[in-house]
């Protein structure tokens, strides 16, 4: 029997009318005979309310209670699903991550998925049930819970799909499919119906959250066919499977939130030997460097990070004898993502077209596929838009790179 696996993000399940009306797509799922494993997010942006809810009462919350109280969130949504399926008359039930034999490594907040035990849910869609799956959540050897990192509930579909040899994944979400740019940064950004997993792995990676990265790597590996679409009509959606890549430039990716921390040291310190070991102790801390270390001047270097690794950050810089100064800035970053190593002349033009901003626009070299600029975070949507306007809308200027 045909095993499909269906993902509701947070908005589609941001009320109980919402998840009413969620619950029709699954039963016409449902009666087309095949057999369907549901995969719920926390409704609306309660984890957000639930992170806001442990700063209050916790100056440097534990990360193992932190993994339990987000892990409620899809705890409520899967339970009430699974209710209002059966006030259908349909037969489901829900899981727990841990229940749905989903086992992952012991890192709270981001944790990988080691193994799934498969016989756990197929008991279950071997009595015809429809099974409702809490999304971003396992449980660890030692039995804590843990879950798999912001969005990771498109990472439990995939690797649930993946694992029960599924036809396909789909991921319902607020938007129709996954667009040239983030269609809520830039209009102009036109859906796409296909993409190889490399195209969608690299968006995902430089930050288009439509779809988790690590959902595309278990989903490419595995050969399943991953469908972003829309909860809200029933238009198609972007497939994403293994095609012949067409187009030069895939998109335009963006990332907010991002921090540059300016390191002012001391007279006669040797700034190259202290950033480099400075990084290290970031990096053996678990915080990526989203950007490679810059010596600005004899006396300073620069590195970014996610803004909500400051604090962290911050603490790991406290004491340094060599450091005079410490600066932050609020930045994001824009990255252009081609579907074909694209090196010639790509930073010249780029340089171009970036002048016509009012603030310093900083290129990176990513990838042989991906260039990256980094903006203040309040020119975000115009860098976008301009190299939207420049490498999508006229691919003419693209082609000739
Ligand atoms: P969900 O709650 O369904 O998981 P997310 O907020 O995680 O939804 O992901 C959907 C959002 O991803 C969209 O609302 C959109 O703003 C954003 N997004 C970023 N990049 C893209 C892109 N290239 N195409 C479509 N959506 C994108
Ligand atoms: N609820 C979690 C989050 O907001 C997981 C998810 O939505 O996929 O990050
Ligand atoms: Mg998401």
């Amino acid at each position: 029997m045909t095993i499909v696996v269906q993902k509701y993000g947070g908005t589609s399940l941001s009320t109980t009318k919402r998840i009413k009306e969620v619950t029709e797509r699954i039963l016409e799922e449902k009666r087309k005979g095949n057999q369907v494993v549901v995969v719920v997010s926390a409704m609306g942006s309660s984890t957000d309310s639930l992170v806001e809810m442990s700063k209050d009462v916790s100056s440097h919350p534990d990360p193992r209670e932190m993994d339990m109280l987000l892990s409620t969130g899809e705890q409520v949504t899967s339970s009430l699903v699974a209710l209002a399926l059966r006030d259908q008359g349909a037969d489901a039930l829900s899981l727990t991550g841990e229940q749905a034999g989903i086992h992952t490594e012991e890192t709270f907040g981001d944790a990988s998925i080691s193994f799934i035990d498969t016989p756990k849910i197929k008991v279950h869609l071997d009595e015809n049930k429809i099974v409702v799956v809490a999304g971003f959540q396992g449980v660890s050897e030692k039995g804590e819970i843990c879950t798999l990192g912001r969005g990771g509930s498109d990472t439990t579909a995939a690797s649930l799909a993946a694992e029960l040899h599924a036809d396909r994944c789909e991921i319902f979400t607020d938007v129709e499919g996954v667009f040239t740019a983030d269609p809520r940064v830039v209009k102009e950004a036109k859906k796409i119906p296909e993409l190889t997993y490399k195209q969608m792995q690299d968006l995902a990676d430089m930050g288009a959250g439509v779809v988790h990265p690590r959902a595309v790597l278990y989903a490419y590996r595995n050969n399943v066919p991953l469908f972003v679409r829309s909860s809200f009509d029933q238009q198609e959606g972007t497939r994403i499977d293994h095609f012949r890549e067409q187009t030069n430039v895939t998109g335009i990716a963006v990332e907010k939130d991002l921090t540059c921390v300016t390191i002012i040291g001391k007279e006669k310190t040797n700034l190259s030997e202290e950033a480099s070991a400075m990084i290290k102790i970031i990096e053996a801390a678990g915080i990526a460097i989203r950007r490679a270390l810059i010596i600005e001047d004899r006396y300073s270097f620069s590195f970014i990070i996610q803004s909500k690794e400051l604090k962290q950050t911050y603490s790991l810089l406290q004491g340094r004898p060599w450091i005079s100064k410490v600066s932050y800035e609020n930045r994001a970053a824009v990255s252009i993502v081609f579907s074909h190593e694209r090196l010639a002349n790509v930073s010249n033009r780029l340089g171009r077209i970036l002048m016509t901003k009012r603030d310093r626009a900083d290129i990176i070299f990513h990838s042989p596929r991906v260039w990256r600029i980094i903006v203040p975070e309040y020119e975000l949507a115009l860098t976008a838009q301009l190299l939207h306007d420049a490498f999508i809308e006229k691919p003419n200027l693209s082609i000739s790179l």
